[in-house]
């Protein structure tokens, strides 16, 4: 297999007596989609926030393309090319939907990005090019508080996007939308991929397997399994501790 793109070795982070992650060593390769699984509450956020920087853990390091940067603070993280969203938006709802592009702001801990002395025009051009992407070129002057739930998650990728990352890191992109904007959201996924591998957090079973190349399955801060669909599906322990089967 080719070297991962993105890989976490023995990540750990505990609150009080709680073990959120217990050693997490997972990796995304290039051009795969890896779904992260598992019952509320197992830690999936958790580890998506250390992986992308927003919590420090009391062990073990995040690599991108190889370098260690573990070290890094978020917004560096995000210049390196570990793109976020969250689970619960955060989009500055005031703003026009191509200032929200603009920004970038999610991955910063709400602070905006600085323009890296890029011109602005092409950050612009960039901006109008995501928004295109997502289908939200029409909407660029619209407030995002007028936008539907599922096109201020589309803007959210966008946003994303605009970073041209080397990697995504979802968190339920699905969640909140209907069947409808899910199989939109879905189809946009499989675009998103040829762009950059996704590591995906998403409760969506439909989804998942639909889109997943590997699927880790997280229960209670441990990775119980890590596999292909298929073996994710014909496994015994997931079955009885996920699935609910
Ligand atoms: P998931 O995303 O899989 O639903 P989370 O990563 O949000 O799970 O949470 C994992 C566990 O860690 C939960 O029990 C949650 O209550 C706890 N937790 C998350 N963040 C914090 C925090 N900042 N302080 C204390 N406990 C937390
Ligand atoms: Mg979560």
């Amino acid at each position: 297999m080719s070297d991962p793109v993105l890989e976490t070795r023995g990540l750990s982070k505990r609150f009080g007596a709680l073990e959120a992650s217990k050693s997490v060593s997972l990796t995304l390769c290039p051009g795969e989609i890896h779904a992260l699984i598992g019952p509320n509450g197992a830690g999936k956020s958790t580890l998506i926030a250390q992986i992308a920087g927003a919590l420090k853990p009391d062990n073990g390091s995040v690599h991108l393309c190889g370098e260690d940067i573990t070290h890094l603070s978020t917004p560096a993280r995000a210049r390196a090319g570990l793109a976020r969203t969250f689970q619960v938006s955060q989009l500055a709802m005031q703003d026009t939907v191509l200032q929200n592009a603009l920004l970038g702001a999610t991955a910063t801990n709400g602070r905006p990005f600085r323009l890296w002395g890029r011109p602005v025009d092409t950050l612009r051009q960039r901006a109008q090019a995501a928004l295109t992407r997502v289908g939200l070129a029409g909407q660029a002057a619209t407030p995002v508080s007028a936008l539907s739930h599922g096109q201020r998650r589309l803007l959210e990728l966008a946003i994303a996007l605009t970073l041209e990352p080397k990697a995504f890191l979802l968190d339920e992109p699905m969640a909140g939308l209907g069947s409808e904007g899910s199989q939109n959201m879905t189809d946009f996924l499989a675009t998103l991929r040829t762009q950059a591998p996704i590591l995906l957090v998403e409760h969506d079973m439909d989804a998942v397997f639909a889109l997943a190349d590997r699927i880790s399955v997280l229960v209670y801060g441990e990775v119980i399994a890590t596999g292909t669909t298929d073996e994710i599906r014909a496994n015994p322990v997931v079955r009885e501790a996920y699935l609910g089967q």
